[in-house]
């Protein structure tokens, strides 16, 4: 196990055949190119984000490459409130009778501004989507993951997320927190089979990146579709027993 680089992970394609596991923020970016190589490598997928086109777009993609038919869930995870997540769990469990896995994938920049003059308003609902968000739904969706021989929790990073850097304000914030989060669920499910870990998946090519970095030449910096080997590892056999890590997908 040891020797396994997560960044360049290949697994066989049956990888994760018989596993239910959950993406949010899977319509777009980062997300959704996860959600396509998990269920490529045998996943059923729960497609979890606030706009139904583009995860019922997804579900056509992933059921005409053959690969077993996911489910859909719309949530705004910045207004959802406690009933939503539990009729979330509810219907995983219905449907689904597991959970072994949750890509907390979803997020937002909010602005770039110095702290002297961030909005308080974005910054409380950076926090919220960001973090919070994260944390119900980990608590929300525990007792699912507990039944789960097996269970994986990935949260999203950032490399603003570990060294602080001007204006990037809860965003940066946000990320600090989850790695904090992520560590702290890690220490507290040591002796469980479910493992926590964290990555950042460095520079990406997605709207979010766009947004922060307008004048960059997106050909330059990697595709979503280049950066989903560590999350195939953390979700899969070979990292059983690895936890409490944050790691690079680049
Ligand atoms: P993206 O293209 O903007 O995608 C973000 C996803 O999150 C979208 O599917 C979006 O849905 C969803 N989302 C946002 N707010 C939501 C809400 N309130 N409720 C439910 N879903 C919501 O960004 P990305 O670059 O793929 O980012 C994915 C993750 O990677 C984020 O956590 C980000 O912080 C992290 N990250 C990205 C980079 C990078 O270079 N791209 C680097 C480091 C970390 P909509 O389509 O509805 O907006």
């Amino acid at each position: 196990m040891t020797d396994i680089d997560p960044r360049t992970y290949s697994p066989e394609g049956t990888h994760l055949e018989g596993r239910f596991v959950l993406v949010t923020g899977a319509g777009a970016g980062i997300g959704r190119a996860v959600a396509r190589a998990f269920a490529a490598h045998g996943a059923r997928v729960g497609l979890l984000g606030r706009k139904i086109e583009p995860l019922e777009s997804l579900y056509d993609e992933i059921v005409t490459a053959g690969g077993p038919r996911p489910s859909i869930a719309t949530m705004d995870l910045a207004t959802a409130n406690g009933p939503a997540y539990f009729e979330l769990a509810d219907s995983i469990e219905k449907e689904f009778g597991r959970l072994d896995g949750i890509v907390h994938n979803a997020g937002i920049l909010g602005v770039r501004s110095p702290i002297a003059h961030y909005d308080v308003g974005t910054w409380t609902e950076v926090l919220h989507v960001n973090l919070t968000a994260a944390f119900v739904m980990t608590q929300t969706l525990l007792p699912l993951l507990q039944a789960s021989a097996d269970a994986s929790i990935i949260f999203t990073s950032s490399g603003v997320g570990r060294q602080g850097r001007a204006y990037w304000g809860a965003y940066a914030v946000s990320k600090f927190g989850t790695e904090g989060l992520s560590q702290v669920l890690a220490d507290e499910l040591s002796a469980t089979p479910i493992r926590v870990n964290c990555i950042n998946p460095g520079r990406t090519r997605t709207a979010m990146r766009r947004a922060a970095y307008p004048g960059e030449d997106p050909l330059s910096i990697a595709a979503p579709e280049d950066i989903v080997a560590p999350y195939l590892y953390l979700m899969g056999r070979d990292s059983r027993g690895v936890t409490g890590q944050s790691f690079d997908a680049q």
